[in-house]
């Protein structure tokens, strides 16, 4: 497989679905980051035919997860000190999210006034839906946001 060089110190995020890399890196603002970030694209996968992987090279604890599990809870983050890998998990859907996603109800609070936060609640675990907390709009995955 193709090797973008071992990161000392950070989490490589692996089974990504193919496609949804940019998508991470989008929702996890890593453009707005210092550190060095690499995306690999369709990287081969026994399991999955194809997959994304996303490495960031900071500290572990400076990222937040939660972002991940929602985007793709596929996915499994991988985190590297020193060179060692020294925890492999998945991270469950969070119970909330802020400022990931946005309400599509025209009416909603948080359309019409700026600088409010984007606040969604997990309404159905199973089914992985997320409602707005103050119109409780079901958000619906947008072909635009992946
Ligand atoms: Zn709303």
């Amino acid at each position: 497989m193709l090797n973008v060089g071992k990161i000392e110190n950070g989490i490589v995020l692996d089974h990504i679905h193919a496609g949804r890399g940019m998508s991470i890196y989008h929702h996890m603002e890593l453009s707005k980051m210092e550190c060095p970030v690499a995306i690999i694209k369709n990287a081969r996968s026994n399991a999955m035919g194809k997959k994304d992987i996303v490495k960031i090279e900071t500290d572990a604890d400076s990222i937040n997860l939660d972002v991940i599990a929602f985007i793709d809870p596929d996915i499994t983050v991988n985190i590297i000190k020193d060179g060692e890998l020294i925890e492999k998990k998945r991270v469950p859907l969070p119970k909330e999210i802020k400022n990931v996603i946005k309400c599509n109800n025209p009416r909603c609070i948080t359309t019409i006034e700026q600088g409010i936060q984007h606040m969604f609640y997990l309404a159905d675990s199973r089914r992985k839906i997320y409602r707005c907390e103050y119109c409780d709009e079901k958000y619906t995955e947008q072909e635009s946001d992946w």
